[in-house]
């Protein structure tokens, strides 16, 4: 089944690459690169689910949106529904379960209106929230070129093209977010000028030093990483000189000198290497050569802030700390607790 959908933001990806070129040169790597990338995500020898996702996204209806609002909270998409393309796009939305970052909203909320109520993604993650804690303290995104690593389904890379972002390119190795952000932009369409584009690689396969991008989100990857000082590189690369990096990952308490490596799981991740504490991460960030480094917040993740909904039905933070004592993990560990670090290259 040909998929319109992803056709046309290849297409746009293209575009903004080729434009981008004339600019700087070092964008011509890229260029050349992404068939290969936009490839890879297709074949399902490495991306078993790839078929049926591709699937899914290409029978959404083609709805008529009012208006879309990438500035607010829960990510709306303001649209009329028929019932039959209201249950029609419910039940392929959920074959891309689990939805993990978010919220998402389309349809019509207006009160009184005939239709039915609008179709709500309730994510594992209040996303929103992470970007309350982060927005205040990001220098103006107006006019930049902003790279999301580990961007996920495109939330909050959404959220900085509504925060005045020139252009946004999200790379995420994932299949199941690469597809769910397809399934937002079928439906968010032109509203956003198509500033938003994603590739479905990890920051690793990117050229190095590419040194195209005003400013770099890293949000919840650094602990996934068994080399953080490459993957503090890797970003630094990856930036313009004076561009922005925010770095977003878990931390503990202690001081210069502290840092966890989980023995085995944490959390029940089996994907957890380096836990610092803010200023060990401060020294980091010096290290890799950033200056103007400043830790702008700290926050305890809530149950509320991640937990098990109807788009996200396994286990959640919930189930993964110690019933008796809420401020361990179930392995012992301290609860997962988060910090957003803000540096200049
Ligand atoms: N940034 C989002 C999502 C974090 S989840 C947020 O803060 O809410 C971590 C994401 O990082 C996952 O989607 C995972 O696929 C991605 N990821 C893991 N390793 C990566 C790498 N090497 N390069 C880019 N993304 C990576």
């Amino acid at each position: 089944m040909t998929n319109d959908t992803i056709i046309h933001a290849e297409r746009e990806l293209y575009l903004t690459l080729l434009a981008l070129v004339q600019q700087q040169p070092s964008a011509y790597k890229w260029l050349s690169l992404l068939p290969e990338w936009l490839n890879q995500i297709k074949d399902k020898r490495n991306y078993a689910h790839a078929p049926a996702y591709q699937a899914a996204v290409a029978r959404l209806p083609n709805i008529s949106v009012d208006n879309v609002a990438l500035d607010s909270g829960t990510l709306t998409i303001e649209a009329t529904l028929s019932d039959s393309e209201r249950k029609q796009t419910i039940a392929l939305l959920q074959q891309m379960m689990p939805w993990r970052k978010g919220p998402f909203q389309i349809g019509s909320s207006q009160i009184g209106s005939s239709e039915g109520e609008p179709i709500e993604i309730d994510t594992e993650w209040r996303s929103d929230w992470k970007w309350q804690r982060v927005a205040p303290h990001l220098g103006n995104l107006k006019g930049r070129r902003v790279l999301d690593v580990g961007g996920g389904s495109g939330y909050h890379g959404w959220r900085m093209a509504g925060a005045g972002a020139d252009c946004v390119i999200i790379v995420d190795p994932s299949c199941l977010f690469y597809h769910q952000f397809m399934a937002i932009r079928h439906f968010i369409g032109t509203a956003d000028d198509y500033r938003t584009h994603y590739i479905p690689v990890p920051l690793e396969a990117l050229p190095e030093h590419s040194q195209l991008f005003d400013t770099v989100f890293s949000m919840g990857v650094l602990y996934h990483r068994q080399s953080p000082f490459e993957h503090l590189q890797q970003l630094k690369g990856q930036l313009v000189k004076g561009g922005e990096l925010v770095l977003e990952t878990l931390v503990i308490d202690g001081d210069a000198n502290t840092v966890l490596v989980p023995h085995d799981r944490y959390a029940q991740m089996n994907n957890v290497y380096f836990l610092p504490s803010v200023s060990a991460l401060m020294g980091w960030l010096a290290k890799a050569g950033f200056s103007e480094i400043r830790c702008v917040d700290v926050a305890v993740t809530s149950i509320d802030e991640q937990r098990k909904t109807d788009w996200m039905t396994y286990h959640s933070l919930a189930d993964f700390l110690d019933p008796n004592d809420p401020t361990k993990t179930c392995e012992g560990y301290p609860a997962p607790k988060r910090a957003t670090l803000i540096a200049k290259k």
